[in-house]
């Protein structure tokens, strides 16, 4: 065994010039080449320009394979080397804060990082052995999550949702939770526009999050090819980190459009399509990425990776291809629809189709607490609503819960960018749950609530300290959260 991780060790990447292909075909970024006899699947070959590019095919006497740059300089006839090397990613602590493309190159014109590792994109997933149980939360801040959907470390959550449902929004705002909680966060962007990206890092560094972040990007213009391994880019730097102990959060927007990059090469390939025209193994693709999502156990060492990868919908359908394949390699969604989008109800979470399937071990105690009655009263709310909708006389126990649900949707609405901690939350959740707001006008319900948790702030400081330090929701601190609303909401009467 020693010996093996010696030579592993002592092994250096070598053009061997012994083993040489030459070029047959060439276009749109992918190369057909004769010659490499014992080339292995996911080597990185050389082009004599010293272009670089990945095997991705092997037939009898041809390997096929993506090139990640420009492929204008490379023609047919042109030589080829073995490098016997996989592809991989120079990795170290100095990635946190940069801006990378999707072999590790930064992008940010902030000048070089030095390597401390070299980590392969691809690797096995941490085995069953390997992991804990997850048991620790990932808090987003947005309240419809914390309480309804709580994530937690080392869960793969999908966000789903059409385009412009804000997706990308319950993403950032997860991120910019995550200051001071000793999370590291990667967005891996694929196949979306330059201007998208920049945006992005600038609303990060606005927050104060780009210090703790990277961002992997392979946009819109860059060739399929890089936009096919971002994602197992953003995971090695990830591991990285997991594997010294570290908390990772990771985000990849969108696997719908990474698995249209990967559609590309495979018809380049001359792979025969398959459902929806994606090459067979699609699925295998994004399992194989999102299994690497882990809670490792305390024998090595803890740290975890959270995935939230997103996957855009066309109107709604989640029976599509891409979305069912991911739905079911996910430990839970949080559906995004455009209709609660469009009528202010932000962020758009439909309640009825979104499912955690872990993070409620992960939960907090407090928020559990407070919660606990929240979903069953929205799927009230919902049934009574579409139940009532064209009646005009309702007696008045019908009109005051259409009046309670309607509030409950008013707390749920929440600005980007705008997390609320743990203590907001729960005081949020028992003051509305416990029917306090039912005098208050629907439209001022928001503000209320604003002026309420200003109030126990002010005047009872205690309770906010109790429930972010101990996490727990006693019964002595619940009944002062209602006197103090009561207190609030009689003074203002
Ligand atoms: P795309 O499909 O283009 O990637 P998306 O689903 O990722 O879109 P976002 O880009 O996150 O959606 O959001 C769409 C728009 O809605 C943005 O302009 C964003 O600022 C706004 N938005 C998102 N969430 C909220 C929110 N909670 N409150 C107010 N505005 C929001
Ligand atoms: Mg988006």
């Amino acid at each position: 065994m020693s010996l093996v991780k010696e030579t592993v060790k002592n092994w250096q990447p070598i053009a061997s010039s012994r083993e040489e292909g030459i070029v047959e075909e060439i276009g749109d970024g992918i190369a057909i080449i004769s010659g490499l006899q014992h080339v292995n699947y996911g080597e990185i070959i050389i082009f004599e320009n010293g272009q670089k590019a990945l095997v991705q095919d092997i037939q009898k006497d041809t390997v096929g394979c993506m090139i990640f740059g420009k492929d204008d300089a490379i023609v047919e006839g042109d030589k080829v080397f073995r490098t016997g090397k996989t592809a991989g990613i120079p990795v170290s602590d100095a990635i946190i804060g940069r801006v990378v493309d999707a072999l590790g190159e930064p992008i940010d014109g902030k000048g070089d990082i030095t390597a401390e590792a070299y980590y392969p994109i691809e690797r096995p997933a941490p085995e069953i052995l390997d992991r804990a149980p997850v048991y620790r939360p990932i808090e987003t801040g947005i309240l419809s999550i914390d309480s309804m959907f709580p994530i937690g470390r080392g869960q793969r959550e999908l966000i789903i949702g059409d385009r412009q449902t804000g997706k990308t929004a319950v993403a950032i705002d997860t991120v910019v939770n995550q200051k001071d909680k000793n999370v590291i966060c990667i967005y891996v962007a694929i196949g979306q526009k330059s201007s998208s990206v920049a945006q992005l890092q600038e609303n990060l560094k606005k927050h104060g999050a780009m210090d703790y972040s990277i961002i992997v990007a392979a946009t819109a213009s860059e060739p399929a090819a890089k936009q096919y391994i971002a994602p197992y880019a953003g995971t090695a730097i990830a591991e990285f980190f997991m594997n010294r102990g570290k908390d990772v959060l990771i985000i990849y927007d969108d696997l719908s459009k990474h698995a249209i990059a990967y559609r590309t090469i495979s018809l380049l390939l001359g792979r025969s399509p398959g459902r929806e025209a994606y090459p067979g193994d699609v699925f295998y693709l994004h399992s194989r990425l999102l299994e690497r999502s882990a809670q490792l156990s305390n024998e090595n060492g803890g740290g975890s990776l959270t995935a939230l990868p997103i996957v855009e919908t066309q109107a709604g359908d989640v029976s599509a291809y891409i979305p069912t394949n991911i739905i079911s390699i996910t430990d839970g969604q949080i559906f995004l629809e455009s209709e609660l989008f469009f009528a202010g109800q932000r962020p758009a979470v439909n309640v009825g189709l979104s499912v955690s399937r872990v993070g409620g071990a992960a939960q907090t105690k407090a928020v559990k607490k407070a919660a606990s009655t929240l979903r069953l009263e929205l799927a009230q709310y919902r049934e009574m609503e579409i139940f009532t909708q064209f009646s005009s006389d309702l007696d008045e126990t019908t009109k005051r819960q259409l009046k309670f649900g309607q509030g409950l949707m008013q707390l749920l609405k929440q600005d980007q960018f705008s997390p609320m901690s743990q203590s907001e939350q729960v005081i949020t959740l028992v003051v509305a749950l416990n029917r306090l707001l039912l005098d208050v006008d629907t439209k001022e319900v928001k503000q209320s609530m604003e002026g309420i948790i200003n109030y126990i702030h002010m005047h009872e400081p205690s309770i906010i300290t109790e429930i972010e330090e101990k996490k727990q929701l006693i019964d002595h601190v619940k009944e002062r959260i209602i006197i103090l609303a009561k207190e609030y909401l009689n003074d203002r009467k």
